[in-house]
């Protein structure tokens, strides 16, 4: 199966007898709210049951739990403290009783997308979160990647995909020459989506409550259901111009409730939104720059995720870009549709097209610089190996020297990112090399990196 595994909804799907085919659970929807909490009796329920339930228990519901992934902190779900691959290997594990409902037999292999910003610890704790459902996490897939396979033309060639979902954005540009695929270059934020819009909207309305709103703060159920209600008329104004938040004894009781009843106009989206668009723009004007290309050179725009059926979205992005963009209605669902196509391929089903991928962030190892030892590794220089959008498979050499006569080990922090120093990237390990045969001082020492399709199945 193929696996959209999302901060909001996550989806499932497969090619059934030539067509790609999303699972949907009994009432038909093929989104499942990427939620987990516990029903009245303490029992673990997923999807939509535990968004409901928010309301009554938002301390003992995760939600948007993919943002925490790769940290080392704990959710909590009921009484229950879980990691945030434990949290989604339960989204995963619903995902495949749907499956399996109506397979007849329960998906073993998978194939899972993940934002292409997303590091390596972040990855591996999605590898994690698929073995513990159970599964062989065949390949995790860029979200973009996924999205384009399935919006693929054929005779379009550079494409760029914009992923703006509930909790990461995303935007990748694509090159399709002769049946390849791929990634010239990817930037993102693993921070920025749909949620922080639905926050600000919150403030807004908040600060529009006058007296009781510190009421309204003080009460956690009543926060959650004014979050609820405030998504809700985001959405609804993607398609109005205006709706009315309504809930009443939101907090409170008796005569003293306070009653939600308010006008929310698209033009308060707009101002909440903008500034939160603005920084996607950042991002692809930067992908643009890792690509060396000019917005002139690209045949087609592709808005994917929730938040693109914003209308401000579309106009910001096309107005940035100053050609048009293509917003499908059903954005929300095209990167399942082409994780799903993968899968089929993977299982068997004719492999047309290659997938390429890149490196997401440069790996470097610490070395000392010219003004000698540093008293820390961390403030060792971050020397890069394997630059950031290198083009996977790839083998790199660098040659150092070492600093002593006769030194007997070199040893060297591998980190990734794209910092100067050792401490301000991600630490991957330490490598060490002993006995080394005695020497003078400035020997040289040849650093290879290989970042082989395996090695990416392994760290991913
Ligand atoms: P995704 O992660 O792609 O499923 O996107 C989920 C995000 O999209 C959430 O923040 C939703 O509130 C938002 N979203 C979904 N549909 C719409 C819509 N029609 N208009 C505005 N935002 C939407």
């Amino acid at each position: 199966v193929g696996i959209d595994l999302g901060t909001t909804n996550s989806l499932v799907g497969t090619v059934i007898e030539g067509g790609v085919r999303l699972f949907a659970d009994k009432t038909g929807a093929e989104l499942m709210p990427s939620v987990v909490g516990i029903d009245g009796s303490g029992a673990l329920i997923v999807g939509r049951a535990a968004r409901n339930r928010r309301v009554i228990d938002p301390d003992g519901t995760a939600v948007s739990v993919k943002r925490l992934m790769g940290k080392d902190v704990n959710v909590r779900v009921g009484d229950q403290q879980l990691t945030p691959a434990q949290v989604s290997a339960l989204i995963l594990g619903a995902l495949l009783d749907r499956a399996q409902e109506q397979l007849g037999t329960r998906p073993s292999r998978a194939i899972i997308t993940v934002p292409a910003w997303f590091d390596d610890t972040q990855r591996e704790a999605t590898r994690t979160a698929g073995e513990l459902a159970g599964l062989q996490v065949e390949r995790l897939v860029n979200e973009p990647t996924a999205a384009a396979v399935h919006y693929q033309t054929g005779s379009e060639a550079v494409v760029l995909v914009y992923d703006f979902g509930g909790g990461t954005f995303d935007v990748s540009i694509l090159d399709r020459d002769e049946g390849f695929l791929e990634v010239r270059a990817s930037r993102g934020d693993t921070q920025l989506g749909g949620d922080d819009i639905d926050r600000a909207l919150c403030d807004l309305v908040l600060s529009r409550l006058g007296d009781a709103r510190r009421r309204v703060e003080a009460d956690k159920h009543a926060l959650t259901r004014l979050v609820e209600a405030v998504e809700r008329a985001k959405i609804a104004l993607s398609e109005r111009d205006e709706v009315r938040l309504f809930d009443p004894f939101l907090a409170g009781e008796g005569g003293d409730a306070v009653h939600l009843d308010l006008p929310l106009t698209r033009q308060d989206v707009e101002d909440c939104a903008r500034p939160f668009v603005e920084k996607t723009l950042v991002c692809i004007d930067e992908a643009l720059r890792d690509a060396h290309l000019d917005a002139s050179k690209l045949d087609r725009v592709l808005l994917v995720g929730g938040s693109s059926k914003m209308p401000v979205v579309e106009r910001m992005v096309a107005d940035h870009l100053q050609r048009p963009v293509v917003v499908d209605p059903e954005a929300d669902r095209a990167v399942a549709l082409g994780a799903s196509l993968l899968a089929g391929r993977a299982a068997g089903a004719d492999v047309q097209e290659v997938l390429i991928d890149i490196t997401p962030h440069t790996l470097a190892i610490g070395a000392a610089g010219s003004e000698g030892t540093p008293v820390s590794i961390d403030d060792l220089d971050a020397v890069p190996i394997i630059p950031r959008d290198t083009v996977v498979p790839v083998e790199r050499t660098e040659t150092f020297f070492t600093m002593l006569e006769n030194q007997p080990v070199v040893e060297a922090p591998v980190v990734q990112g794209e910092e100067d120093f050792v401490g301000d990237n991600t630490w991957l390990g330490m490598i060490r090399v002993e006995d080394l045969p005695p020497s003078p001082v400035h020997s040289p020492v040849e650093v290879v990196f290989k970042y082989l399709l395996q090695t990416l199945h392994a760290l991913r």
